[in-house]
């Protein structure tokens, strides 16, 4: 009989995790097809088992260079002795379609315009929006945002480790988190070395 009753508390908690997991993945999903009005209609898991939300479905160089970012990412995490969510299944990357695919240096750089919120009139300022290469959506479950790339995927890498230190951060060193999250009070990328 004790068996049983453990069996089945054990059942309760297993449903209860799934369904808040599940509500916490939607509104994750809901908060990043408001940022960009994408419809993340793809899902696909990196080879090395990062999760990815697509508007269409990604090509295997994003995918490696997504897990590229990440690999780099982990390395630079352990070298500052953070160890918490070092794994590829821990990282949920939405790829959005680019709102433009060069700088006003007339560079290669898919990015996607989000309102300026704390940006606004800074020089990041386009009027209301700002061009971002990528953004965090939530820091647990862990989330963030990219653009599409047809090419040069050496920055989608770049822009995967980047996002990811904000990340690591948040679940290995708040302090160090908060002093780096917002940009528009000057610093940026690569935070870790
Ligand atoms: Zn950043």
């Amino acid at each position: 009989m004790k068996k049983i009753i453990q069996f089945a508390i054990i059942a309760v908690l297993a449903f209860t995790f799934t369904q808040d997991t599940l509500a916490q993945n939607q509104s994750v999903l809901r908060e990043a097809e408001r940022i960009t009005n994408d419809k993340f209609k793809v899902s696909v898991n990196t080879p090395k088992g990062a999760k990815v939300y697509a508007v269409k479905k990604p090509n295997a160089q994003m995918l490696k260079a997504i897990d590229q970012g990440l690999t780099d990412l982990f390395a630079v995490s352990r070298k500052n002795n953070y160890r918490n969510r070092l794994n590829y299944s821990d990282y949920s990357i939405f790829i959005g379609k680019a709102d433009r695919t060069k700088d006003s240096q007339n560079q290669y750089s898919p990015d996607i315009a989000v309102g300026a919120a704390q940006y606004a009139g800074t020089d990041y300022d386009q009027g209301g929006f700002i061009y971002a290469a990528g953004m965090v959506i939530s820091n647990n479950p862990m989330s963030f945002l990219i653009a599409e790339h047809t090419k040069n995927y050496n920055r989608v890498a770049d822009v995967v480790r980047y996002e990811g230190e904000h990340l690591v951060l948040y679940h290995n060193d708040r302090r160090k988190y908060n002093e780096t999250a917002d940009h528009s009070r000057g610093g940026g990328h690569p935070i870790l070395q």
